[in-house]
C-alpha cells in the first residue's frame, strides 16, 4: 500500500531541511557469488562432469572413424543435458529462495535508512508483497538464464567435438576447447549474478522510493572502472518520475549506478 512519507517525516520531526537523501543502499558481492554458486555453478558443474566421457567418446571415433561413431558422442552430449533438465527444479528453487532473500535484505537497509533519515520506522508498512511482481519477474529472468547457460555451453561443446570429427583434430586439443567452453560458462556465470543483484536491488530501491511517495531521486555512479562516460556526468544529478533520464540505473548490461531517494518539504 503506497504512502506519504514526506508527510509522514514532517510530522515525526520537526523538519527544518528543505531536501533529505536518503543514503546509498550498496547490494553485497557476497550475495551475487551466492547466486552464482548455489543456482549457476551446479549445471556448468554438469558439463565439466560430462566432458571426460564425451572425450573418451570423441577418441573413440576418432580410431574408428565408423559411420555411427559421431553418435556415441552425441548421445554423451544428450546424457549431460539430460543430467541437467532434473536439476532445473532444485536450481528455480534456490533461485527463489535467493530472490526472497535479497528482498529481505533491501527491506532491511530500506527501513534503516529511512528511520535514520526521517525517524519514521517502515516496520509494518513495507511487506514483500509491494515488490511480488518484480520479484517473479526476476525470478522469471534467472530461471531463463540458467538454462542459456547451459544451452551455450551444450552449443560450445558440440561445435568442438564435430568441428574436431570432421577436421580429425588430435583430442588433446578438443578437449583444451571444451575446457575453454566451461571456463566460459562459469565466467559468464559470475558475470550474469552480479548483474541480477544490481539489477533486481535497483528495481526493489525505484519501488520502494515510489511507494513511500516519493518522486524525486538522485543519480549515484557505480564507481566501477571503465563507466559509462554519461552515466558518470549523471552522478549527483537530480531527477523525478516526471523528468528522469533517458534509462534507470543499473538498468543497462552491467550498469552499477544506484538511485538514492529524495525527500522534497516545501
Ligand atoms: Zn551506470
Amino acid at each position: 500500500m503506497p504512502f506519504d512519507l514526506p508527510a509522514m517525516a514532517r510530522r515525526a520531526r520537526n523538519v527544518r531541511r528543505k531536501t533529505i537523501t536518503i543514503r546509498d543502499i550498496i547490494p553485497p558481492q557476497m550475495l551475487a557469488r551466492d547466486l552464482a554458486s548455489t543456482a549457476y555453478a551446479p549445471i556448468v558443474a554438469v558439463w565439466e562432469d560430462a566432458t571426460p566421457r564425451i572425450m573418451d567418446a570423441y577418441s573413440l571415433s576418432l580410431t574408428q572413424m565408423t559411420m555411427d561413431s559421431p553418435a556415441d558422442v552425441q548421445r554423451e552430449i544428450e546424457a549431460a543435458e539430460g543430467e541437467a533438465s532434473p536439476l532445473y527444479l532444485l536450481l528455480d528453487a534456490r533461485l527463489r529462495d535467493w530472490t526472497l532473500r535479497v528482498e529481505r535484505w533491501f527491506r532491511g537497509k530500506w527501513r534503516g535508512a529511512i528511520l535514520s533519515a526521517t525517524g519514521v520506522d517502515l516496520g509494518t508498512l513495507i511487506g514483500p508483497e509491494g515488490v511480488r511482481a518484480s520479484l517473479e519477474t526476476h525470478l522469471a529472468w534467472n530461471a531463463d538464464l540458467v538454462r542459456d547457460v547451459s544451452a551455450q555451453a551444450r552449443q560450445r561443446i558440440s561445435a568442438a567435438v564435430f568441428d574436431g570429427l570432421r577436421a580429425r583434430t588430435p583430442a588433446r586439443e578438443v578437449a583444451a576447447k571444451i575446457r575453454e567452453a566451461t571456463g566460459l560458462a562459469r565466467d559468464r556465470s559470475v558475470r550474469i549474478a552480479s548483474d541480477q543483484l544490481t539489477k533486481l536491488t535497483s528495481s526493489l530501491a525505484d519501488e520502494r522510493r515510489r511507494e513511500a511517495g516519493i518522486a524525486d531521486w538522485e543519480w549515484k555512479h557505480s564507481g566501477k572502472r571503465h563507466p559509462r562516460v554519461d552515466h558518470k556526468a549523471r552522478d549527483g544529478k537530480e531527477y523525478s518520475d516526471a523528468k528522469p533520464p533517458p534509462e534507470m540505473p543499473g538498468q543497462l548490461p552491467y550498469c552499477g549506478c544506484r538511485q538514492l531517494a529524495v525527500l522534497k518539504f516545501d
